[in-house]
């Protein structure tokens, strides 16, 4: 009799804590984000809810990307699409068109407010932290759309991530007070860094614009090694996406040295240093301030 109870109370156990066998499962909703930063957010909301692609992977470069027929493929079975919008992805709405897809669109930047320059509008919207809680709140408000049933579950993911997205930016605040105001210079390839520089109290100076299509010209160089010199930049910086002989040129004739590497437009591998959003902001900040506060 005790045996018997004592197998029941055993295999009751067994049950409540088994995994569900696999053809149990429901399946994971598809979302296909257009680059690697916006598919990071998806997941962290969207947990073992969702199965997200990023058309562009890690290391690549949104701006100059050519879709492929997998990439069709993948956003006519999608059931979300993520992009950025304000003009990053040139190459995304004649692919959506072109897939047949039907998903709805989320536009992560819904709501920001856009950086204005020169050359347009500024699409670099992730650079700030404040802006990233804007995209998370987005991709949240897509994600119930498309799936209501598992909106409680969303909603709490996506709660704990901007409560690890504020405290990032802390971080990243309480980094920058090591750095001396006058030494809080980026100087990287390509515009990219505008909404960080503006949100956290940096010059951000870059010779190409907003786009990594166009060279930048011999006299947009010159000038920027003219610029360095005159305020004494201390360092240049290289970024993930881009050709590194443009700014190890300008590092050599400006006699700025090179200040690491920082991660613009999209994360890096899985066993890189900025795997995630949060950890690519962390690693950008603690690039700065090595090469702009090396003696803190
Ligand atoms: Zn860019």
């Amino acid at each position: 009799m005790r045996l018997q109870i004592r197998l029941v109370l055993a295999l009751s156990f067994v049950l409540a804590f088994a995994p569900l066998p696999a053809s149990a499962e429901t399946p994971r909703l598809p979302v296909v984000a257009s680059f690697s930063i916006l598919a990071d957010f998806a997941r962290q909301i969207g947990g073992d809810k969702v199965e997200v692609k990023a058309l562009v992977g890690p290391n690549g470069d949104v701006h100059v990307y050519e879709p492929s027929p997998a990439d069709a493929q993948s956003l006519s079975t999608a059931k979300l699409i993520v992009v950025n919008g304000l003009h990053l992805e040139g190459w995304m709405a004649r692919l959506i068109a072109a897939s047949g897809a039907r998903a709805p669109v989320v536009v992560a930047t819904r709501g920001i407010t856009p950086r204005q320059g020169e050359k347009g509008v500024d699409p670099h919207a992730w650079q700030s932290i404040a802006n990233a809680r804007l995209y998370v709140a987005n991709i949240l408000a897509g994600l119930i759309a498309v799936d209501p049933t598992d909106a409680d579950y969303f909603r709490a993911r996506a709660k704990n991530y901007d409560a690890a997205l504020d405290a990032t930016e802390k971080d990243v605040r309480a980094t920058i007070a090591a750095i001396p105001p006058q030494a809080r210079k980026i100087i990287t390839t390509h515009d990219a860094f505008g909404y960080f520089a503006a949100a956290y109290g940096f010059e951000f100076i870059a010779p190409q614009g907003f786009s990594t299509e166009s060279e930048p010209s011999a006299r947009q160089v010159a000038a920027l090694i003219a610029q360095i010199r005159r305020e004494r930049a201390p360092a240049v910086f290289l970024e993930n996406i881009s050709d590194p002989r443009l700014m190890e040129r300008i590092a050599q004739e400006s006699g700025a040295k090179i200040g690491g590497e920082l991660f613009s437009d999209s994360l890096s591998q899985p066993n890189g240093p900025a795997a995630t959003y949060i950890a690519m902001m962390k690693h950008n900040i603690i690039e700065l301030k090595k090469a702009l506060a090396p003696s803190n």
